[in-house]
């Protein structure tokens, strides 16, 4: 008898978690149905896919005409791309039946434990960063969640792992309700993702639920000055900002406690202070489970950030072009920004997320020579910096590059750092970093 034998699932959503759930659900017994809204075209491969594992599929026009009756199914798991409230979900919801988020699907069917990583901005670096120090230290690790294969993938897969490095996303922890782990870290807080929360406020309450089921031995690690409250959790902080106080702080290329040396950066291949804190964070996760931070060092000696992070693309005539597509917000515009230390061109825009550019005026000055804008929101950057900057509008990516490469001078750095998201152009950010280094890479 298996935990879910009998039972039959809905799983909404057929991306990358939709199809976890399905294969976990089905793994322990139950009889699992996948819904999807979107174009029955765009899904053609998720749907195949599934289609070949042999799940039932109903997608498109069939998911939106969906009528669903109380006692049709015992449970629907919502992969995180999805809001309740949406009308897919909302049929089921009318219906009675209680619906449950893919994270909490594998929580409740694992015994591994996992450090749960949020924050608007660092995720995926301090993720990747945990799993390497695990697995450098002798510990098996996997980055997994919101990043790579979904948590539910991971159970399903059968493979064991001492820890599990997990981003969760606002959307994941929206649908947790007794998920925990031994360790949480909160990375940084900033406004985002207003197109799809009614207000920030809501954003940081879903982020803020990692920590609600902390016990008192778990540890929340904390950057220093965050206003969010770990609740129960032992508290630890971090900080590369010059002169904050916390319990591991980066100063100089040092890692202080206590205002004693514990280990230095110079070894790392991670640069800016935006990427130190995630190193922070990183370090402080790694002593939860027994490491020590000169082993745990080590193992970060070769580490890079993922790509399309501030990632070099190229050097000509004495210019750097630098991609971070991976800015889908301002607040890792800013950190991109201020990591520099070369004049900057700038190259930003993308969607409308309603986000509010003004704060970002008083970072450009000494530093950015000059903006190129892109998509949907290039006017609305035009009027919000073009008294303080020179600012052009390009028609698209291989534009903007040329338009930037003319008004560059030897020794400046050519940035596409967008501060938002890329749809109104792109698949998505992997696909406007792509466009940008075509561009880049084609420049004679
Ligand atoms: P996430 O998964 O939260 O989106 P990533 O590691 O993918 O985070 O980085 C997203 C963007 O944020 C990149 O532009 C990166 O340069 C920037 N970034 C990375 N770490 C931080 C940090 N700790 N604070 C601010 N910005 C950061």
């Amino acid at each position: 008898m298996t935990p879910l034998s009998g039972q039959h699932l809905a799983v909404l959503g057929a991306g990358r978690s939709g199809l976890g759930a399905a294969r976990l659900a089905r793994l322990l017994g139950a009889e699992v149905t996948v819904f999807d809204e979107g174009d029955a075209d765009r899904l053609a491969a998720a749907m195949d896919r599934l289609a070949t594992e042999g799940f039932a599929v109903v997608c498109g026009e069939a998911a939106k005409s969906l009528e669903v009756k109380p006692g049709d199914f015992d449970m629907a798991v919502i992969s995180p791309g999805l809001d309740e409230h949406w009308p897919l979900p909302a049929k089921f919801v009318a219906a009675g039946t209680p619906l449950i988020g893919e994270t909490e699907l594998a929580f409740l069917h694992t015994d591994m434990p996992a450090v749960a990583i949020t924050g608007t901005n660092g995720k995926t670096t301090c993720t990747e960063a945990i799993a390497a120090i695990f697995n450098g230290c002798g510990l098996r690790s996997v980055p997994c969640g919101n990043h790579g294969v979904s948590m539910s993938e991971v159970v399903a897969s059968g493979e064991r792992y001492d820890v599990l490095s997990l981003e969760l996303s606002s959307f994941q922890l929206e649908t947790i309700r007794s998920f925990r782990a031994p360790a949480s870290v909160w990375l940084n807080f900033a406004p985002d993702h207003l197109d799809r929360y009614p207000d920030e406020a809501a954003y940081f309450e879903a982020k803020s639920r990692i920590f609600m089921n902390m016990t008192a031995e778990d540890v929340a690690i904390v950057r220093a000055g965050e206003s969010v409250s770990s609740g129960r959790a032992i508290r630890r902080t971090f900080s590369a900002e010059p002169g904050v106080d916390a319990d591991l702080r980066y100063e100089n290329g040092a890692i202080l406690r206590d205002g004693e040396v514990v280990g230095n950066t110079t070894a790392l291949r991670l640069r800016g202070r935006h990427n130190m804190e995630n190193v922070l964070a990183a370090l402080l996760a790694g002593e939860v489970f027994g490491l020590k931070i000169p082993d745990m060092l080590a193992a970060l000696v070769g580490f890079v950030p993922p790509a399309h992070r501030c990632e070099l693309v190229r050097s000509l005539d004495d210019r750097e072009y630098l991609n971070d597509s991976k800015a889908t917000n301002l607040h890792a515009l800013e950190a991109c920004l201020l990591s520099q230390d070369r004049m900057i061109v700038l190259i930003a825009g993308g969607k409308d997320k309603e986000l509010d550019y003004t704060p970002l005026r008083s970072s450009l000055a000494g530093r950015v020579r000059a903006m190129v804008f892109i998509g949907e929101i290039a006017g609305q950057l035009e009027s919000t910096f073009g008294d303080l900057v020179p600012c052009q509008t390009a028609a698209d990516m291989h534009d903007a590059v040329h338009r930037a490469r003319e008004v560059s001078q030897a020794g400046d750095t050519i940035l596409l750092s967008p501060g938002t998201s890329s749809f109104d152009m792109f698949s998505g950010y992997p696909a406007r970093g792509q466009a940008f280094r075509d561009a880049v890479l084609s420049l004679n």
